[in-house]
């Protein structure tokens, strides 16, 4: 963009380079925390627990392009692990809990926090990917990415 001053408006995490409109980035992850199609807004993002849907039911947004792998549960894990140890933390430094105590508040709020944050999180992520045009959401060919072979 040229404001004709002579200087450069520079657009960070924009589309300037591509050509293509920018997509909001916060509110696609927000409406995929929400469960719904990081396009729209209105279609349902998930069908089951963590299953996406092929494409958006309202506005026929491809969703299988994502590739979520792993990340979502990774999140999870830094998200949740912050969390309870902080907790316990700071329940260890301030009462006298015994150890059984310990082990049947912590396991399984670790074990809940874990299942209910798995979607929401994984529906963030396939909003970002979207937001950036990430894999095929940029209607190029949703190609396999490969290693390199390695050299030398
Ligand atoms: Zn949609």
């Amino acid at each position: 963009m040229n404001d004709g001053a002579g200087t450069e408006t520079q657009v960070f995490g924009g589309e300037n380079h591509s050509g293509r409109p920018a997509r909001p980035l916060w509110p696609a992850i927000k409406r995929g925390l929400a469960g719904r199609c990081p396009h729209c807004g209105e279609g349902k993002l998930f069908y089951a627990y963590v299953k996406t849907v092929d494409k958006c039911s309202v506005c026929g947004e491809e969703i299988s392009h994502h590739r979520a792998d792993d990340l979502p549960a990774y999140l999870v894990i830094v998200i949740v692990g912050h969390i309870v140890v902080s907790a316990f933390m700071a329940v260890e430094m301030t009462t006298y809990w015994p150890m059984w105590l310990h082990m049947i508040v912590w396991a399984p709020l670790t074990l809940i926090l874990s299942l209910l944050l798995l979607q929401p999180v994984k529906g963030a992520v396939v909003g970002l990917q979207w937001a950036l045009y990430m894999h095929g959401f940029g209607d190029e060919a949703d190609t396999i990415e490969t290693h390199p072979e390695p050299t030398g």
